[in-house]
C-alpha cells in the first residue's frame, strides 16, 4: 500500500519573536523548490503571537504555518484562550492537540484532547495529535497499553486520515537527548497502526500520518525516519535553527 507523503514539524513552544522571521526566511531559502525540495511537507508551529506574521511570510514557500494548542469552543468566555477558527483565521492550516506538556502543565486529558482535535477539524485545521508514555510507564512494561489507550481516547468522534496526525512522543525523550531504540519505536508505531486500521478501516488506517518525536536531531533523523509505520518527525528543540531542521529535513532528500 502507497505510503503517506511525510512530515516534518517543527514545535517551536514558548520561543521565538518577531525576529525570528530570520530562521523562517532561512529555512525556506534552504528548502527550494522544484527538484530540490525534500520529498515531506514541512510546517512550522511558532507561538500564536507569530501565527499571522509566519504565516503571511511563508505565503509561497513550502512551509505551512500550524498552532500549538486551541481550545475546544469556538468563542466565549475564557480568557487566554485560544480558538481553532481564529488559529485559521490567523493562517494556521493544523495545530498541535494533547501535547505532553499541556497533558502535564494543564492536566489536559484524552477526552479534553478528542474534543479539541474535533474543534480542530471543524475549523478547517488538522490535528496533530500528541500520545506517549512516561519513564515509569515504561519500565513497567505499560507502553503500548498506555500508547493505544491514549490514542483510542484521544481521536475525535469523525476521523479522516486527511485531517488527523498522530506524534507518538515518548515523555521520557521529549528535550533530554534521549530516544528509543530503532526496534522500540517500530513496535509502538506498529501497534499505534494496528489501532487505526481497527478504527478507521485498513485502507484509511494506513493512509494516516505516525510521525514521531522526541529529541529527534539531524545526526538521527535518517534511521528514525527509516522505520516502519513512521510517516516523519514532530521536532522541538533542533527546528528553533534552520541549519538544524533542514539537517533533519534532509533525511527526505535522498
Ligand atoms: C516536542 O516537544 O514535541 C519535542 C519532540 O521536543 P524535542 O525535539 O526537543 O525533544
Amino acid at each position: 500500500m502507497a505510503r503517506p507523503k511525510p512530515l516534518v514539524a517543527g514545535n517551536w513552544k514558548m520561543n521565538g519573536l518577531r525576529s525570528s522571521a530570520t530562521e523562517l526566511a532561512a529555512l525556506a531559502d534552504g528548502l527550494g523548490s522544484g527538484s530540490r525540495a525534500p520529498k515531506c511537507d514541512v510546517m512550522i508551529c511558532p507561538p500564536a503571537t507569530l501565527i499571522m506574521q509566519f504565516a503571511a511570510q511563508a505565503a509561497g514557500s513550502a512551509i505551512m504555518i500550524g498552532g500549538q494548542d486551541c481550545h475546544a469552543l469556538s468563542s466565549g468566555a475564557h480568557t487566554g484562550d485560544i480558538s481553532a477558527e481564529m488559529l485559521a483565521d490567523a493562517g494556521a492550516v493544523a495545530v498541535i492537540v494533547g501535547h505532553s506538556e499541556r497533558r502535564q502543565d494543564h492536566g489536559e486529558t484524552s477526552a479534553q484532547v478528542a474534543a479539541k482535535a474535533g474543534a480542530a477539524n471543524g475549523a478547517g485545521l488538522a490535528a496533530i495529535i500528541c500520545i506517549g508514555e512516561s519513564e515509569a510507564e515504561r519500565n513497567s512494561g505499560q507502553t503500548l497499553a498506555i500508547v493505544t489507550g491514549q490514542l483510542e481516547q484521544s481521536l475525535p468522534l469523525s476521523v479522516s486520515p486527511d485531517d488527523v496526525i498522530i506524534a507518538y512522543e515518548p515523555i521520557w525523550a521529549i528535550g533530554t537527548g534521549k530516544t528509543p531504540t530503532a526496534d522500540d519505536v517500530a513496535e509502538v508505531h506498529a501497534a499505534i497502526r494496528r489501532t487505526l486500521v481497527k478504527r478507521l478501516g485498513e485502507s484509511d488506517g494506513a493512509r494516516m500520518r505516525v510521525l514521531y518525536g522526541g529529541s529527534v536531531k539531524p545526526a538521527n533523523a535518517a534511521e528514525l525516519m527509516a522505520i516502519d509505520n513512521v510517516d516523519g518527525a514532530l521536532v522541538g528543540g533542533a527546528s528553533l535553527k534552520a541549519t538544524d531542521f533542514l539537517g533533519i529535513i534532509a533525511a527526505y532528500r535522498q
